[in-house]
């Protein structure tokens, strides 16, 4: 599928130095330092495409935007692949809901998040690839693990023996009473009568009444949803075997971690018996004025009501980096508003002839971001630029420093 348009991304002088990235591993819950390589290969999962752009889609994709332009800024090529869930039980209920079509609606909702990603200044995946267009691809995996005697069928329904990867578990690191619960709560079926194990995932759903359903070798249906992540990830990164892991990292938000991003590495792992993910990046969730921010709660803030009310794009970045990206952030009109703000006054600063010096400044927001992204002190160091700068401090390049904010932060001012 057609991603959204390639976003130009300004050089960084040589005289600044980029020092290895470190980002928390939820899999391992430390801060790690990404090894130097020459291409880094980043999978974030896709929206399901309905409810699209809301806060907490694009404070995901910040924060993958975030990483995406330090390691191209550190000189290495980053190979990004993100997907579009445009087949699954939450797409078909939303249409049948409203009584649209469900392709209209994905169609409609694609065409939205395009958007938001565009006016939100995201670079685009090389491969944006919809699990429909990847139906052949994914049916491969799901024969892949057949072959490997990893599933077995419920009726005509096919699942996958979760327990058959030995590192099942390892990347979430919960109980598996833990496991169960969040399972039940996030569209699992541990209760389903025919299955070995209460964890074991759906791979492939024979057709239902009234249902879409493609051909394949188990029969007319559709594939579960954490087969079609590894399918796309291993097809399109093109993993190098020799190498420990498949991929440098797995992105999604936290509501990822389990089940949908264990189960995708256990089905990646048997499949090209190699370990799936070097580390797994995790963006907090938004919650909006104390509440959590949810589809059922019907509070979801989203991206293009807020531009076309006349939001600067550049203030929703700003606004969503006051906080540290792994953790929960909660949304108010006043951290908007005093985003515009501060938007509106770096840019007013920007446009002086005689700015505070530069050049340590912009030393000083590489060296936070490398610190597991620590936007808030870019915040902090940018701050007390303007007031430098305000002040009557001068000595600095003001086009430079717009530049670097463009080619990291991805603020285009
Ligand atoms: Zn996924």
């Amino acid at each position: 599928m057609r991603a959204w348009p390639e976003v130009y991304i300004p050089r960084l002088s040589e005289r600044f130095s980029v020092p290895p990235l470190s980002v928390l591993n939820t899999s391992s819950k430390r801060v790690e330092e990404f090894p130097a390589k020459p291409i880094y290969r980043m999978y974030v999962c896709g929206i399901t495409p309905y409810d699209a752009t809301h806060l907490g889609h694009a404070a995901t994709y910040l924060t993958f935007d975030l990483i995406h332009r330090y390691l191209k800024a550190s000189g290495s090529e980053v190979r990004y692949v993100q997907n579009i869930t445009d087949i699954d039980d939450p797409l078909l209920e939303r249409a049948a809901r409203d009584g649209v079509d469900w392709e209209v609606l994905a169609k409609s909702q694609i065409d939205l998040f395009r958007g938001d990603m565009t006016d939100l200044h995201i670079l685009p995946p090389q491969h944006y690839v919809g699990v429909v267009e990847a139906m052949d691809l994914v049916v491969s995996s799901i024969v892949a693990l057949e072959d490997s005697e990893t599933t077995y069928n419920v009726e005509n329904d096919l699942y996958f023996r979760v327990h058959s990867d030995s590192e099942f578990g390892s990347r979430s690191d919960y109980t598996e009473a833990q496991m169960l619960s969040i399972f039940a709560e996030r569209g699992g079926d541990p209760t389903r009568k025919g299955k070995e194990n209460p964890l074991d995932a759906l791979v492939w759903l024979a057709q239902r009444d009234g249902e879409p359903g493609w051909a394949s070798v188990f029969g007319k249906g559709r594939p579960g949803w954490h087969i079609e992540c590894c399918a796309i990830a291993l097809h399109y990164l093109q993993p190098e075997h020799s190498e420990e892991y498949a991929i440098d990292i797995q992105g999604g938000g936290s509501d990822l971690i389990f089940p949908h991003h264990e189960m995708s590495a256990a089905q990646s792992r048997i499949i090209s018996k190699q370990r799936f993910s070097r580390t797994y990046i995790h963006a907090g969730m938004i919650g909006l004025d104390g509440e959590k921010m949810s589809k059922s709660r019907g509070n979801l803030v989203f991206v293009s009501k807020l531009i076309a009310q006349g939001v600067d794009p550049m203030a929703i970045r700003w606004a969503l980096m006051g906080h540290q990206f792994s953790d929960e952030l909660m949304w108010t009109t006043e951290r908007l508003q005093d985003a515009v703000t501060e938007i509106d006054d770096l840019r007013l600063q920007m446009s002086r002839v005689d700015v505070a010096p530069t050049d340590s400044v912009i030393q000083s927001i590489i060296n936070a971001l490398s610190n597991n992204l620590d936007t808030r002190e870019v915040q902090s160091i940018l701050r007390a630029w303007m007031s430098a700068t305000t002040a009557g401090e001068t000595g600095g390049e003001a086009g430079e420093l717009s530049r670097a904010l463009d080619t990291l932060l991805g603020i285009a001012l």
